[in-house]
């Protein structure tokens, strides 16, 4: 891995706390899912270490807070341009430990800086109110404050953006932040806090914990009452635990947690932009993203076509080594990842799905397997319910608007949905229907900094991004001015 980098030093395996990095005697290993080496060896902390590091944060987040939104803003426009400069070795570094393409790595990083940008302007826009009183000698100003000391937990499938999505709004209004990333993924975390170190961060203010005791770091995030917010994203059922941790001192939490992406194609849609849509929505990070189509509802008139023209482009997807050339799917993350792949796939076809190509793993080393495609799918298979975070892509035919909206609602998830269609009046009234927090229209890919980022129903609470995602890491104050 050293050998592939320009600069070396963005590869570090420590954690960082209070500005400086930290090592121990026991340790964890880090593995390349494209080929199983061990790239780096990390520090295993414990819940004292990470007590520790929240203590550092409590006092680091008093003299961050009281700064200027400018003088916040600086640093992180610091950090965005530090994180376009490097991102190459910063895609290395994710290819390495993650196994998406570098390409696509690259542009991760990217997305990841983005929300650095874009928070390093709105930390100078933090506006509260003034409200007119409710008598003649009263004055009534809503404020708003850094909520404090924030907990980060963050999972493998953008080990960059993730954090950076979360410390970027957290920073720049003026908290502090205690993170977790995933133990498969801490490097590009790591990185990020070496970058944050160059632009000026003060220290304290931004710490990083590498930890395989995921469990026992979270309790302490959930019972320590200096944390006063816990921000998650990964599983419903992992969110569950810690909302229900949180209960006990009512802390705030913000939550991005699984989807069961709908999506839909109507006969009036432009076919060709749907496959379009569909192999980015479904394929990107070789299907293991929180808002990849999850289920394909195509309406019997073009059922066949799509079926027909979204095979084509599967065929030329190529997966392996994502430092190779040309590779579009790299591997998937482990091997329990790959079970439950086969899993869905497995139960699937023996209740009559057919698999029209893929279905099984290359040849070879690595956590692979071959982009898919099943139809004759219904909603009595697992794959109908579950969030399957791998590429395939199960084809449900469908006949009305009313039935693929129940059928597309029929979940206990409600973050991404998209569907293709040119009839406006059908365009608005699926807009409305679809109980999600996000809808693409003739879309696939619907990430952005400008907008907001979130789920309703089970997949979460809380948005990302855009002129809302700073409320999250902010308390309002109101005051009221009396004899006036
Ligand atoms: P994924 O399917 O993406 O691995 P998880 O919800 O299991 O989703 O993991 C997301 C993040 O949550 C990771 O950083 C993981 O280490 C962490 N995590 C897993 N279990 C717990 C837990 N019980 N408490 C706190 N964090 C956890």
């Amino acid at each position: 891995l050293m050998n592939k980098l320009t600069d070396k030093d963005l590869l570090k395996p420590a954690a960082y706390i209070n500005g400086g990095w930290v090592y121990s005697d026991k340790t964890f290993n880090v593995t390349n899912p494209s080929t199983m080496e061990v790239i780096a060896t990390l520090p295993e902390l414990d819940r004292e270490a990470t007590q520790n590091a929240i203590q550092v944060a409590e006092s680091a987040q008093r003299a961050w807070a009281i700064k200027t939104g400018k003088e916040r803003a600086l640093v992180l426009r610091k950090l965005f341009d530090l994180m376009v400069a490097n991102a190459d070795d910063l895609a290395t570094i994710l290819t390495m430990e993650m196994g998406k393409p570098h390409a696509e790595a690259r542009g991760e990083i990217l997305y990841g800086a983005s929300f650095v940008e874009w928070f390093s302007e709105e930390a100078k826009r933090i506006y509260g109110d003034t409200i007119p009183g409710h008598q003649q000698d009263i004055r009534i100003i809503v404020m708003k404050q850094p909520i404090g000391v924030v907990a980060a937990i963050t999972p493998w499938n953008f080990p960059n953006a993730m954090i950076a999505r979360k410390i970027a709004p957290a920073l720049a209004v003026g908290c502090a932040v205690v993170s977790k990333p995933a133990a498969e993924t801490p490097l590009s975390a790591l990185a990020l806090a070496e970058l944050a170190d160059r632009a000026g961060l003060p220290a304290g203010v931004l710490n990083v914990i590498t930890s395989t005791q995921s469990a026992e770091i979270g309790k302490e995030f959930c019972e320590n009452d200096t944390v006063r917010k816990l921000t998650f994203t990964g599983s419903t059922e992992v969110g569950r635990i810690l909302m229900r941790q949180c209960s006990d001192q009512i802390k705030k939490v913000s939550l991005e947690l699984g989807g069961n992406a709908p999506f839909i194609v109507f006969d009036d849609a432009d076919i060709d932009a749907a496959v379009d849509g569909a192999m980015i929505s479904k394929y990107r990070n070789a299907g293991q993203t929180c808002v990849c189509a999850n289920r394909l509802y195509v309406q019997s008139g073009v059922y066949e076509e799509f079926a027909e023209k979204l095979a084509k482009k599967v065929a030329e997807l190529k997966v392996g080594d994502g430092f190779s050339e040309g590779v579009t799917t790299g591997p998937l993350i482990d091997e329990s990842a790959l079970t439950k792949v086969q899993q869905h796939i497995d139960d699937a076809v023996n209740q009559g799905a057919k698999v029209l190509i893929g279905g099984d793993r290359p040849e070879g080393e690595g956590a692979y397997f071959n982009p898919t495609i099943l139809t004759n799918v219904n909603k009595t298979m697992l794959i109908a319910k579950e969030e399957t975070f791998g590429p395939v892509a199960p084809l449900f035919i469908f006949e009305t608007v009313e039935d693929v909206i129940e059928q597309a609602n029929d979940t206990e998830y409600g973050l991404a949905s998209y569907f293709y269609a040119n009839d406006l009046k059908k365009v608005w009234r699926v807009v409305e229907a679809l109980e999600y927090g996000m809808v693409g229209v003739n879309s696939g890919l619907i990430s952005t900094e400008v907008a907001p980022f979130g789920g309703i129903k089970q997949s979460g609470l809380g948005r990302e991004g855009s002129k809302y995602g700073a409320d999250d890491y902010l308390e309002m104050k109101y005051v009221c001015l009396g004899q006036m």
